[in-house]
């Protein structure tokens, strides 16, 4: 049975971007008389509202997307990250960081170091791996990303790890995507998996989640095309199947960035109340990913 899952961040008012998405997973569900689930991914304490999370559910009801059984809220699924983390700890592929961010933004601006940008910001210079670090408060957990490779059977197996991509990356990429170490190792490097507030990471979780909600196809923007990689030997390290990715064209405004959470201006609230129709909007953000009048995205990159 095909399962999609729209998972956004209750931080922000839903926008057009959000709407395309979620629309795209709830039709391929339906269409394949499968399951649509919501995933409320309420980990960055700081920045959630619980008003935001109700208008989430209203906008999606009201743009006629029902989802199956109950909403999973990811701030409740510590339990499961904890032996996730314990897990990767056995495999004695993560470390603990003490750096700050401006401890990394000064190793990685040294001149011998060339600053890598990876899907999480710059590659992390490597301060704290050798270290021995224990655990404690204001400290992170990192994936020592040679480790996890070695760990995998080397470059040579983790080559033969892929995912299937049924929609398109940023650069079109499509079809069978394998992975590559060298890109993992240079420009992803040791991404966080808990982080210094103690809150598990973005990649750990939707690994985690994804696997527990036994989705088989995700759906979501081609930002994070990148991501995926990283979410592809995250689940071979923790044991979890593979979905199906459907990365999609990014929502973008008249000037061709893409829309920000604070863009309350294309809220799906706001044309609600300017009197549209879910349809109108639906069609709306549409055309804003290119597909329609191919204008906005022309403007873009
Ligand atoms: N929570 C992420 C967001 O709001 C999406 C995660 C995903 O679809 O994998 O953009
Ligand atoms: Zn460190």
């Amino acid at each position: 049975m095909v399962i999609e899952r729209f998972a956004p961040s209750p931080t922000g008012p839903l926008h057009l971007g959000h709407a395309y998405s979620a629309h795209l997973a709830w039709r391929a569900a339906r269409a394949a008389k499968g399951q649509f689930l919501l995933r409320l991914e309420d980990l960055d304490a700081a920045r959630v509202r619980p008003e935001y999370a109700k208008g989430i559910e209203m906008d999606l009801a009201w743009l006629g997307l029902d989802w199956d059984g109950a909403v999973l809220h990811q701030s409740r699924r510590g339990a499961a990250y904890a032996t996730a983390l314990a897990w990767l700890t056995e495999l004695r592929v993560v470390f603990t960081c003490t750096c700050s961010r401006r401890d990394i933004r000064d190793a990685a601006s040294a001149p011998q170091e060339g600053v890598a940008h990876g899907p999480d910001g710059p590659v992390y210079p490597g301060t704290c791996r050798e270290r021995g670090h224990a655990l404690g408060p204001g400290r992170a957990l990192r994936l020592d990303m040679r480790r996890a490779i070695a760990v995998l059977g080397g470059v040579d197996e983790v080559s033969r790890l892929a995912f299937e991509e049924i929609g398109t990356g940023p650069a079109a990429e499509t079809g069978v995507i394998a992975l590559d170490p060298t890109t993992l190792v240079d420009a992803v490097g040791d991404i966080v998996l808990a982080r210094r507030d103690g809150a598990v990471a973005y990649h750990l979780a939707v690994v985690v989640d994804d696997a527990f909600q036994r989705v088989t196809h995700v759906t979501r923007g081609a930002d994070l095309f990148s991501a995926t990689p990283i979410h592809r030997l995250l689940q071979a390290l923790l044991g979890l199947p593979t979905p199906v990715y459907r990365h999609h064209a990014l929502v973008r405004d008249e000037t061709g960035k893409r829309l920000a959470k604070r863009d309350d201006a294309r809220a799906i609230a706001r044309y609600r109340d300017d009197g549209l129709t879910a349809e109108e909007v639906l069609d709306h953000a549409r055309i804003a990913t290119g597909l329609g009048s191919g204008a906005a995205r022309q403007s873009c990159c």
